[in-house]
């Protein structure tokens, strides 16, 4: 996309320190780290959210980020790591173009998350967010995709994918 930094960074019009990429995803260091280290995973085709991102390019995202979470382990001697991802502006996206931190923690790094923990109270009102969010749920695959998991079983087999009458559990 015109103007996206991170679409410049993948066709290489805006430098960057790259760890690695594939046909789906590329991965480099952030310009302002939380830790030394700290690295960025996007898919190179756009997406500005998370949710339209396809299965295959959004399950190598997580399994490049755990990989690059290993060598963080093994290359930097990092205790651990997390993973990020801001969706949105209010939660703090700021490149418009989807991307999974991860970021090597040692414990003396003096970084905390500001983690709270609320209550449901009632506990009833966690039931009722449940069934909110059913209400609205999807997974939907590539239809391509789908459409072959279809054919490899029974033809009375429906795909409980996105069909709006398994909903509600
Ligand atoms: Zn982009």
């Amino acid at each position: 996309m015109k103007n996206c930094l991170f679409c410049k960074i993948i066709a290489g019009e805006v430098p960057s320190a790259k760890l690695y990429e594939d046909d789906l995803v590329y991965a480099f260091l952030d310009l302002f780290p939380i830790n030394y280290g700290h690295v960025l995973v996007i898919p190179k085709e756009h997406h500005t959210s998370a949710a339209t991102i396809p299965e295959a390019t959004a399950g190598r995202m997580f399994l490049v980020a755990a990989r690059v979470g290993a060598a963080m382990r093994h290359a930097l001697d990092a205790d651990g790591f997390n993973f990020h991802l801001s969706d949105g502006t209010t939660a703090g996206q700021v490149v418009m173009h989807a991307h999974l931190h991860v970021i090597p923690r040692w414990s003396d790094d003096n970084f905390h998350w500001n983690w709270r923990q609320l209550k449901y109270d009632p506990m009833s009102k966690q039931a009722e967010y449940c069934e909110k969010l059913k209400a609205r749920f999807k997974l939907e695959r590539d239809a391509a995709e789908l459409a072959l998991n279809e054919e490899e079983c029974d033809p009375e087999y429906k795909s409980p994918l996105g069909k709006e009458e398994n909903h509600g559990g």
